[in-house]
């Protein structure tokens, strides 16, 4: 039976209801919608053939180099039909076997049930149904016929390609003129398809957010459409992946730059024991054993220099005069700093009891690095400390990841740059000033593009460029469902671009995905236009991506949050995370306080300037009172 079914994937939708984005190449439980479908559909038939009609060659990379990828043969996403033509052009089987892209739970017995129903009813086609629960409350359940499951004769083509010629596109209208076998599924949840990105998420099995549990007060949540951001946010970091492309640089060029392998400590840091303090060393055991004993005084024999160590072995009752970070002399094991000395005189110093403790003030060998250890792990930042650290094991040069080059650029009709007139009705770029200096921050090579007009042409121009020229793509603009922007539009056309309604404050609108011109690709986020949204838009969601893209450890690329106690009452609806702007300070019980800046709106600029952090208001939070804790991101941090 397997080897007369070709097995035929439909993802040549247009994925309307996902916000254009290509379903199939979601990801989904660690792999793409497709894969899914491919992995339930190959054993049951002898060869498996995708029908796509955008991105084939992420549904090739998907589905792996043995699977033929199709397009329709007519042009402009004519629907299933088209898709199910194309495939029975390319069957060379007695039978095709079709499932979309979009049902990750397709039965394992599916070819086998309908072949039989195909047989024994000498049927042109089988189709799966299922019972469903009808949607008002107490109806009773309906049969639920599934077209796209189906399992066809080859031989129909002449028959569809008339019935296309017709202008129908209807599949069940099709099955209309067919002898239909109809085999009932106990299990409708296999063919339960996922059409929004509300369901990918709902199937998603690691669905535990951080987000608290939904309040009693949930059911006033902001918006149950939008996607929550932690799912946002994991839906972007299972797709990033880190540059590869690594360079050797002088151990100065490597600041801010991201290290791209383990540094190993060649040595011992510090390479011999040596003193913590200027005074002298001496031996434990000459010290005043207990309270009652009477001072000591040791005879100083010499003195031991940072650089110039003494290297006569000292004898009970000897001590040595001693400079911080000297070798300690042999035979020493304790240092007494020289204000804690009782007395000293020309060659000897009297020690009270209890002024040290045997052993103190001895810098060990290699406490502060061993030899052969990890001295710091591929994926961090390099920070001052870092440079120093390297430097302390006599290392000149370190390998980093190459630095990420980001295009960016502003769209919107009414958006002018420095220097022209600003016309009724029209604002200053300041987005590509804001995006610039955030990016300049994470090390990236920055590509400014301007100012790009909400016009077709130039969008898709700048795209491709883009995707010539960097990694990533920042724009701003565009991307909610305003009637003047094709930003949309052509980002879907040029790839592989979700759309999300995010459930956040700022920022609603976001678009990532991949687009490709040609061999070229790039990741990109479409921010929102409005100024504060920019920011905040870039802060949770591009920047801990581009620090995945630049190689920084996964620890370290998500924003840092810490506790503060709210001056004020802040308001806050459950069901979306907020951003409200703040400054923090210490109060005078030594605790860390924030407030509010004032206007909130997600187009005041000053709000952020006045800032020094950002106070997060969990998805599930409603108001915060006065004096409640709050999570809070620092703006700045010291290194
Ligand atoms: P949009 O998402 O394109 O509808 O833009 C939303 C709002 O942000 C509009 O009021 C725009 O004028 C404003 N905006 C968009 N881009 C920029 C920019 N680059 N600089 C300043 N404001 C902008
Ligand atoms: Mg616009």
């Amino acid at each position: 039976m397997k080897s007369k079914i070709t097995g035929l994937i439909l993802a040549g939708g247009r994925g309307t209801r996902m916000g254009r984005v290509d379903k199939g190449l979601q990801p989904f439980r660690n792999a793409t919608m497709v894969a899914h479908v491919l992995r339930r559909l190959a054993p049951q038939v002898d060869t498996v053939a995708i029908n796509a009609n955008r991105n084939l060659p992420q549904y090739q990379a998907a589905a792996g180099a043995d699977i033929v990828v199709m397009p329709d043969q007519m042009s402009g996403f004519e629907g299933p039909l088209a898709g199910l033509q194309a495939g029975l052009q390319y069957c060379a089987t007695e039978l095709l076997l079709t499932a979309p892209c979009d049902s990750p739970f397709l039965p394992a017995d599916l070819a086998e049930r309908l072949y039989a129903a195909l047989e024994d009813g000498d049927a042109d086609l089988a189709v799966a149904v299922t019972m469903e629960a009808d949607d008002e409350e107490g109806g009773a359940p309906r049969r639920q016929p599934h077209p796209v499951f189906s399992l066809l004769k080859a031989s129909l083509l002449p028959q569809l390609d008339a019935y296309l010629a017709t202008g129908a596109r209807r599949m069940e209208g099709w099955h209309k003129t067919l002898r239909v076998a109809e085999v009932m599924f106990d299990d409708a949840a296999a063919f339960r398809n996922i059409n929004t990105l509300e369901d990918l998420k709902r199937h998603e099995p690691e669905q535990t957010t951080s987000a608290p549990a939904a309040p009693a007060s949930a059911g006033m949540s902001a918006d149950p459409d939008a996607l929550p951001v932690d799912e946002a946010a994991r839906l972007i970091a299972r797709r990033i992946t880190p540059v590869a492309a690594t360079e050797t640089v002088a151990l100065c060029a490597s600041l801010d730059r991201v290290l791209a392998e383990d540094i190993i400590s060649p040595i011992n840091v510090p390479a011999y024991d040596n003193s913590a303090m200027d005074g002298y060393a001496l031996r434990g055991a000459d010290l005043p054993p207990d309270a009652g004993s009477a001072p000591v005084t040791l005879k100083i024999i010499g003195v031991a220099y940072a650089g110039r160590p003494f290297t006569r072995t000292t004898a009970p009752g000897e001590c040595v005069r001693i400079m911080t970070g000297a070798a300690m002399p042999p035979g020493c094991d304790s240092v007494l700093p020289q204000e804690l000395a009782a007395a000293i005189g020309e060659s000897g110093v009297t020690i009270a009891h209890g002024a040290i403790r045997a052993g103190a003030n001895r810098r060990f060998a290699g406490e502060d690095l061993k030899a052969g250890g990890i001295a710091l792990a591929q994926g961090k930042i390099m920070r001052p400390a870092d440079l120093g650290l390297v430097a302390s094991l006599g290392i000149a040069e370190v390998t980093v990841r190459r630095r990420l080059r980001v295009a960016f650029f502003s769209t919107g009709d009414e958006l002018r740059s420095l220097g022209e007139t600003l016309d009724t009705g029209c604002v200053y770029d300041s987005n590509r000033y804001t995006l610039f200096g955030m990016l300049a921050r994470l090390g990236c090579e920055v590509v400014d593009m301007g100012i790009v007009r909400d016009d077709p042409t130039a969008l898709e121009a700048a795209l491709r460029a883009a995707c010539r020229d960097a990694d990533a793509i920042v724009t701003s603009g565009g991307v909610s469902e305003g009637a003047a922007d094709y930003t949309r539009d052509i980002m879907a056309l040029l790839g592989d671009v979700a759309f999300w309604k995010l459930a956040m404050r700022p920022g609603r609108p976001l678009a990532f995905g991949q687009v490709r011109s040609g061999d070229d690709a790039a990741w990109l986020f479409g921010l929102p236009g409005n100024p504060v949204a920019v920011m905040v838009s870039f802060y949770m969601f591009a920047r801990p991506a581009l620090l995945r893209m630049m190689g920084v450890a996964e620890a370290l690329a998500a924003p840092r949050t810490v506790r503060a106690r709210a001056t004020e009452a802040i308001r806050k609806r459950p069901g979306r995370t907020e951003y409200q702007r703040g400054v923090v300070a210490t109060g005078a019980d030594g605790e860390a306080r924030v407030r509010l800046t004032g206007a909130q709106g997600s187009g005041i600029l000053s709000s952020m300037t006045e800032a020094n952090c950002i106070v997060v208001l969990g998805h599930g939070q409603a108001g915060v009172a006065a004096g409640e804790m709050v999570d809070i991101i620092l703006f700045d941090g010291l290194i």
